[in-house]
């Protein structure tokens, strides 16, 4: 019997673990990227024992079912565990890095907030919770349930690093759902997480996520999940001409391998959202995902600097630090990526990832090489100690990096409900559904696969 075929567009993590998980089940996949590389956003280079990720630099693990696909790609024996000393996360205040308190006496020792901001702190369970309808910003969620300091000296800097994104145009419910849940559920976070917390340690879930990453970086991944794809390989620099329905997908692309057409039972679209508009498909479908074109992406620059271990003061000793808008600084955060993972730098050298721009300071983004690496550099010099000049420099540019899962994405949400309905052979996957981190984007393109 002839295989089912699939026609995924778009080979970045989502694509790809689609790609690999309909293969499993027996389909015939064509994988189709208008780029030179697989992986989208994700991509590693390296010069002279430095290495520098254009995206993501960690791979938080989610599930088991993650797991197992890392392993089942050949990517377990070159898996490396984040250090020990990369649960320590520090934020900026007063132009320090001061770590986040992980314990009752850390808490009230720390000077990210003052006596009264830590008594609002702990107030927190008596604070009447939201109306189920309500859509609260992160800004108002939080300032209305933890005060004004948390959400300016720690909330602020946590959503910057996690969507390059703005409190007050992010909603909680869609941007970090497990708050939003825990709220609703338990009354208050503290209490819903604590619930959350007994029930996970009685049922037979008890995966524990893991941040990772891979002996010659996350570009290793996105390479070995392309692999892993055998005959069905992705075709890159492929542009796709023609997208149409008559019984079965039809679909045509050009590229410099081969001009080709075929007809496909199942359309995956991983292209980011803000691409979707781009794509060669008309009438209905089109229709029916455009509420989702408008979804805004955060530009972002990945800024990857090389010292002498001997020029940086600070002991570099944890993940990295978040900066708040509060701390008038011009980068977003720093990851300490040499202590996290080894491999990273040569020997008596460091590397630091500096992040810039964001929805935050958006036109940081656009400034040339020359002035943003000097401003970078001002600011590791302030904050952390750094003496000298670096010896390796690498920056990558996205001009639409992070999607916004802002104060309308409940209507775009609906969008998407609409269209699952109305088009059962269509699946639309990638960072702007789901979760924006790399193991969210990777377990819900393997979960595309156990709808078909
Ligand atoms: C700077 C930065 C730092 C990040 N840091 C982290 C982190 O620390 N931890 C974490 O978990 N996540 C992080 N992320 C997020 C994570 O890396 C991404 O959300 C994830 O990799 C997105 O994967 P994707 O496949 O959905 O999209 P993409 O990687 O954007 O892939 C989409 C693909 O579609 C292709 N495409 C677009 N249009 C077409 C077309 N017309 N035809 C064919 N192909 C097309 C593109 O070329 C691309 O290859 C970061 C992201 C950025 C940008």
């Amino acid at each position: 019997m002839e295989k089912k075929k699939a026609l995924v567009v778009g080979a970045g993590v989502s694509g790809l673990a689609a790609a690999y998980a309909l293969r499993e089940k027996g389909y015939a996949v064509k994988v189709v990227d208008k780029n030179n590389h697989v992986g989208g956003v994700i991509s590693t280079s390296e010069e002279n024992g430095f290495k520098a990720e254009s995206g993501t630099n960690t791979l938080m693990i989610p599930s088991q079912r993650v797991l197992d696909f890392i392993t089942s790609i050949g990517l377990e024996r070159d898996t490396l565990l984040a250090s020990e000393t990369a649960k320590k996360r520090f934020f900026l205040r007063g132009g320090k890095p001061v770590p986040m308190p992980m314990s009752l006496l850390d808490f009230i020792k720390t000077p990210l907030f003052s006596p009264i901001g830590k008594l609002r702190l702990m107030l927190e369970p008596l604070v009447k919770k939201f109306p189920a309808d309500a859509n609260p910003s992160v800004e108002e969620f939080v300032k209305a349930r933890f005060g004004k300091e948390a959400l300016e000296n720690v909330f602020d800097a946590f959503f910057a690093g996690i969507y390059a994104g703005r409190t007050d145009s992010l909603a909680v419910k869609y941007a970090f759902p497990p708050f939003w849940n825990f709220e609703q559920s338990g009354g208050s976070v503290v209490l819903g997480a604590i619930k959350a917390r007994r029930k996970k340690a009685s049922s037979e879930n008890l995966f524990k996520p893991m941040v990772v990453s891979f002996a010659d970086g996350m570009g290793q991944m996105a390479r070995k999940m392309a692999e892993a794809l055998g005959d069905d390989a992705p075709i890159l620099n492929a542009r796709l001409t023609q997208v149409d329905f008559e019984g079965k997908w039809q679909a045509a692309w050009s590229s410099p391998q081969e001009d080709d057409c075929d007809e496909f039972d199942v359309l995956v679209l991983a292209v980011p959202a803000w691409d979707l508009a781009k794509l060669p498909v008309g009438g209905t479908l089109a229709e029916a995902f455009e509420p989702l074109c408008g979804i805004r992406g955060a530009p972002i620059n990945s800024l990857t600097l090389g010292f002498k271990r001997s020029d940086v003061e600070h002991p570099l000793d944890g993940f990295g630090m978040l900066v708040p808008q509060n701390e008038k600084c011009s980068i977003l955060g720093t990851l300490f990526v040499s202590s996290m993972f080894e491999g990273r730098a040569p020997s008596g050298y460091v590397t630091l990832t500096n992040y810039v721009g964001g929805m935050r300071s958006p036109e940081l983004a656009d400034l040339p090489d020359e002035e943003i690496v000097p401003m970078v550099l001002k600011d590791l010099e302030r904050i952390l100690g750094v003496r000298g000049a670096p010896v390796f420099k690498r920056m990558f540019r996205h001009k639409k990096g992070i999607p916004q899962y802002d104060m309308s994405y409940g209507e775009r949400l609906e969008a998407l409900k609409v269209l699952r309905e109305k088009f059962p052979s269509v699946a639309l996957v990638g960072s702007y559904i789901g979760g924006v981190g790399a193991g969210n984007c990777i377990e819900n393109g393997l979960r595309v696969a156990d709808r078909f």
